[in-house]
């Protein structure tokens, strides 16, 4: 299928792309990558009459190392994220993330931006960006602001922002220190979004206790979500004492609303979901350790 006509606008400042969705409003949207968009238009699950193209917005394409932080530009790709020497090494949660998504065609064109925004509960980036209490920099005709990952995704397809708001880069903290990192997922086929999964980031102090952890799990709840209760329990406990197997059935437990859906029912996610936390624990340990 086709999509229904519109108006292609390709600015080439932020200020200029959010001039226009402000202009525009409801009939207007940004387009990224167009991997998450292109499909609804073709669908016609969506309709807009101006898509204002972000491509030509060259300052915010690009990966930044700026002292204790990475900052990535909203329009860099999955693939340029995926490929990038410093990401590897200083945030590499977000690089073992990145060859999960789609197939190459679709990191090829695919935006770390695009992604948040979009915030599909069963995707990674947003999962790594809540693991990683990474700040979200948005523009809008009221000015720019900065977004804790914790405040952003908040729930199936919405997030924090204003329909005229751009999202124009992600915070990254780089983690110095005794960490380990992973992020683990079950999809039935390679390239689809995951019925489950987790991520986690884990911090050991010099005597093998945990200093500090994040676990998020994906896939599982209208948007990613953060086991805080969990996560403050095994705080300062010996990270060799701790059954990973028990840890993916209590961050579990604490989920209340499970999708169920042709791909799997809740309780069927809820199991899955506690396996790979289990993995993504084990995982994520035995590297700090
Ligand atoms: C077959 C297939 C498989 C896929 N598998 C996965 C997967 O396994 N995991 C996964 O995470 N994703 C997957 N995706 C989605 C893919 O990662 C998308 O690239 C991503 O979700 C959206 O990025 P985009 O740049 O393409 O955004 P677009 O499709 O261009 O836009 C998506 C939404 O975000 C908004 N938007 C885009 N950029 C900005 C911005 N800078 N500021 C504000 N709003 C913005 C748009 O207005 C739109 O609402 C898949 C896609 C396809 C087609």
């Amino acid at each position: 299928m086709k999509p229904a006509a519109f108006e292609y606008h390709a600015p080439h400042t932020p200020a200029e792309a959010v001039d226009l969705v402000s202009r525009f409003g409801d009939d207007a949207k940004f387009i990224a990558g167009g991997q998450s968009l292109m499909p609804l238009l073709t669908l016609r699950l969506a309709t807009f009459g101006h898509l204002v193209d972000l491509r030509r917005l060259t300052e915010l394409h690009g990966i930044r190392t700026e002292g204790t932080t990475v900052r990535i530009g909203a329009t860099t790709t999955h693939s340029s994220i995926g490929r990038d020497a410093d990401i590897r090494r200083l945030v590499p949660l977000l690089a073992r993330a990145t060859p999960l998504i789609g197939h190459f065609q679709i990191r090829n064109r695919g935006t770390l931006g695009g992604s948040l925004a979009h915030a599909d509960a069963a995707a990674e980036y947003p999962a790594v960006a809540l693991t990683l209490d990474a700040t979200i920099g948005t523009l809008s005709p009221r000015g720019r602001r900065s977004i804790a990952a914790s405040e952003f995704f908040r729930g199936m397809w919405t997030t924090a922002m204003e329909p005229d708001e751009l999202v124009t880069d992600i915070a990254f903290p780089v983690l110095h220190g005794r960490w380990g990192f992973a992020i683990e997922e079950f999809t039935r086929r390679s390239g689809d979004f995951a019925i489950a999964g987790a991520a986690v980031a884990v911090q050991l102090d010099a005597d093998a206790r945990i200093e500090q952890c994040a676990i998020t799990v994906f896939g599982l709840s209208p948007a990613p979500a953060r086991a805080r209760a969990v996560e403050a329990e095994l705080v300062g406990r010996a990270a060799t004492e701790i059954d990973a197997t028990d840890l993916g059935g209590a961050v579990t437990d604490l989920l209340d609303s499970v999708p169920s859906d042709i791909h799997g029912t809740a309780e069927y996610r809820r199991r899955v979901g506690a396996v790979m936390v289990t993995r993504a624990w084990a995982r994520a340990l035995k590297e700090a350790l």
